[in-house]
């Protein structure tokens, strides 16, 4: 996308947000330019699906952002991944998360985590199943350098703003109960729902962090 279209969709966007919400940019399949000129128009979280293309931008941004790995992370990627990122909001497994603390106490980094919510219950969607969240949360609460500082959800694939309803719903009651829990509560800050087409749903659901791709950088050629 013409870069000038760029700078003025973040701008559009950051104008009609509320300072209490965190808005990531969506950055895979864009080059390094439309990343820069996302960051240069006032995106402060830039968001990645893929380890391998994160690194090739990194040393290429300038600005003070953060690095958010959005994708599900492969095992044998973690150690790539710690080193760049910020925090991981694709959280699912204790498996992972043990790798995520192994990597992070060698580097001497203290990871934030968000756990990926399954809301939809869908198989072949990444994330953990509702039901399942305050047992991994508890047990990854015990590892020295992974602080769970929220919920992640994706909801459907396609569908109408309407259609995302139920699985922020589902999400953001856990995000509560998760809130007022005697062990996990202290750093549950952050609920990240939403995209392009659904992120004024889960603001009204209560998201404090959306994700936006499309409607930043255009429609991706793939
Ligand atoms: C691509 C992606 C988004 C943004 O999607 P758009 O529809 O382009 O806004 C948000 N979250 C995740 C995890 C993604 O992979």
């Amino acid at each position: 996308m013409i870069q000038t279209s760029i700078s003025i969709n973040v701008k559009k966007l950051l104008d009609g947000l509320p300072d209490t919400i965190k808005l990531v940019a969506a950055c895979k399949t864009r080059t390094p330019d439309e990343i820069q000129t996302a960051v240069d128009a006032g995106i402060k979280i830039v968001g990645h699906n893929y380890v391998q293309e994160a690194e090739e931008s990194f040393d290429k941004i300038d600005g003070k952002i953060k690095w958010h790995m959005i994708g599900h992370l492969q095992k044998n990627k973690v150690k790539r991944a710690v080193k760049i990122f910020d925090m991981i909001q694709s959280l699912d497994s204790y498996e992972l998360a043990k790798l995520i603390n192994v990597q992070c106490g060698k580097i001497d980094k203290v990871m934030d985590c968000l756990i990926e919510v399954n809301s939809g219950k869908e198989d072949n969607k990444t994330g953990i199943l509702p039901e399942k969240v305050e047992e991994l949360a508890v047990k990854v609460f015990k590892l020295q350098n992974i602080r769970i500082s929220g919920l992640m959800t994706m909801g459907p694939f396609l569908g109408a703003p309407d259609d995302f309803r139920p699985y922020f719903k589902v999400t953001k009651k856990l995000f509560d109960s998760l809130k007022v829990h005697p062990v996990i509560s202290p750093y549950m800050k952050y609920l990240s729902m939403g995209m392009s087409v659904s992120y004024q749903e889960a603001i009204k659901q209560s998201a404090n962090m959306i994700r936006i791709g499309t409607d930043i950088f255009g429609p991706r050629e793939n």
